[in-house]
């Protein structure tokens, strides 16, 4: 029995292959034959041969729908389904619904409501084509089977979780729950968990159209997004679909996403430093080679992580920008090899790579990946990630060790000694460490906890520092970055004074 059915799973795994292989071979011809009969719809006259060529339009526009759904379910199965995920803003997002429905509500004397719960985060972390898909699937569902009443969107978060994935990496996740709601014909019971089956429609009198994959096709996007749906019926009254996707990445507001950053690019001078591209694909190392051209930067290649592994023992360099999925050795593998290698380990090592899933993201995030680049690159991301990871200077960074703007205002500071000993200690050792290198994200922890330490000794010369510092980084002026590093022995200096 074992044996019987290993070989129907790779059977169905031929066959899904097979189809989402074959995905642009059928999708070719579909488009000829609508194409050309609306082509043919403007230039015949007769009402009879226009009557054939809608029947031929509506039944190809059919056709396609359902091509597309199989096409969708096979590549889901053949796990050929790449999610890409960024950054969508709730509002607009959810609020979209209403206006491709509007003209079918209208019709249909529906009422519309779109509720976004206060306190849901204004950016989600998502694939937003693939949950425009789920959800123009379930609220067409509910216009479909609702004849008087309403279809209502309801959205809110709950479960709010900080994943750290080491010291310095931390997440906050949130759960995203959307309901779609209707005042529709309802499911009976015995049909509600077979509605996510294949091919599975309520019989009824009336037919309804459709292909009955829309549901399967929703359930498995959503399993892939880490998530669930469900549903609460009753029959002739109503029905609830509720998503929910958990542990998903948000913003309160955009200014702290990385996306669009703006890094005045000319601005900042690299150490001269030799960093290896490892990427099977051609193109994606000529980017790089390019990106980089112009700066100290020279760059190395290699095809595989075996390859790889060559240069890096003969011509270790400074830095190294990997792919994740490669022939013969791939990401993981390098950066395992990388680590074990007592010479080789503190060379950083960023991922590159291409639309990641969620589970391989946060495999991205718990190994020892210096960073992660997700492609396509955009300069800002490059240069940030360079930048966490090489030495550089601004290139009008003006002459170091000016000491204005350091005097304190005498004030009630709190054992003035202790907030010594602290900037003399442990601050000092941080800030020792980017004399070398000034990475954004630990200034920006460092400003952080400057202003802690000020408030804390209510010593408002430090909370200001701290401030003015997260503000450098915020807008990445690296000039100001600079600069008031340099001041931090004077503040030191000052408070002794
Ligand atoms: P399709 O809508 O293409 O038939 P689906 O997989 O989306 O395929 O839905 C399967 C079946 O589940 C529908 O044919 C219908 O019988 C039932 N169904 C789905 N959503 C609703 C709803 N909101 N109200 C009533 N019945 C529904």
């Amino acid at each position: 029995m074992k044996k019987a059915r290993l070989e129907a799973e790779q059977a169905n795994r031929t066959k899904s292959d097979f189809l989402a292989n074959m995905s642009h071979e059928i999708r070719t011809p579909m488009n000829a034959i609508l194409g050309y009969s609306e082509l043919l719809g403007s230039l015949v006259n007769d009402e009879t041969q226009k009557d054939y060529l809608n029947s031929i339009k509506t039944s190809g526009r059919t056709l396609l729908t359902l091509i597309n759904d199989i096409l969708d379910l096979s590549k889901i199965e053949a796990g050929k389904l790449e999610l890409e995920f960024d950054f969508i803003d709730t509002l607009s997002f959810f609020t979209e619904f209403e206006k491709i429905f509007a003209f079918k509500t209208s019709e249909k004397g529906l009422q519309f409501n779109t509720e976004i719960t206060s306190g849901t985060p204004a950016y989600v972390y998502v694939d937003g084509v693939r949950l425009r898909q789920v959800l123009l699937n379930l609220v067409g569902n509910a216009v479909k089977f609702t004849h008087k009443g309403s279809v209502s969107i309801k959205v809110y978060c709950e479960n709010l979780q900080v994943l750290a994935y080491s010291n310095i990496k931390s997440e906050e996740v949130i759960d995203l729950i959307i309901e779609v709601c209707d005042t529709g014909i309802g499911i009976p019971e015995e049909y509600q968990k077979e509605i996510f089956g294949s091919f599975i429609q309520v019989k009824s009198k009336m037919s309804h159209g459709g292909t009955g994959l829309g549901l399967p096709i929703s359930l498995r996007l959503v399993q892939l997004m880490n998530g669930t749906i469900g549903v609460n019926s009753e029959k002739g009254k109503g029905s609830v679909f509720t998503v929910k996707i958990s542990e998903i990445p948000f913003l309160r507001s955009y200014d702290s996403t990385r996306s669009n950053l703006t890094i005045d690019t000319e601005e900042i001078l690299f150490e001269p430093a030799t960093v290896l591209v490892v990427d099977d694909v051609a193109e994606n190392r000529n980017y790089m080679r390019d990106a980089l051209k112009g700066t100290n930067l020279s760059v190395i290649e290699a095809d595989n992580g075996r390859a790889a592994m060559e240069i890096i023992k003969k011509s270790k360099p400074a830095l190294i920008i990997s792919d994740i999925r490669m022939p013969i050795m791939d990401g993981f593998e390098l950066l395992q090899e990388i680590k074990e290698n007592n010479d080789l380990k503190d060379i950083p090592v960023i991922a590159y790579s291409a639309s990641v899933m969620k589970e391989q993201k946060a495999r991205i995030h718990k190994s020892e990946f210096a960073g992660l680049l997700i492609k396509p690159v955009s300069m800002a991301d490059l240069y940030l990630e360079l930048m966490n990871n090489l030495p550089y200077v601004s290139k009008s960074e003006s002459k170091r060790g000016e000491s204005e703007d350091t005097k304190i205002i005498m004030e009630d500071i709190e054992d003035l000694p202790g907030l010594i000993s602290s900037l003399e200690g442990e601050f000092y050792i941080k800030w020792k460490m980017f004399e070398l290198r000034q990475p954004i994200r630990e200034i920006k922890e460092f400003g952080n906890n400057l202003v802690q330490l000020g408030n804390q000794y209510k010593c408002s010369l430090i909370t200001r520092y701290g401030e003015d510092l997260i503000s450098a980084a915020n807008s990445f002026n690296i000039d100001g970055i600079l600069k008031l590093l340099n001041k931090y022995t004077d503040l030191t200096g000052s408070l002794k004074k």
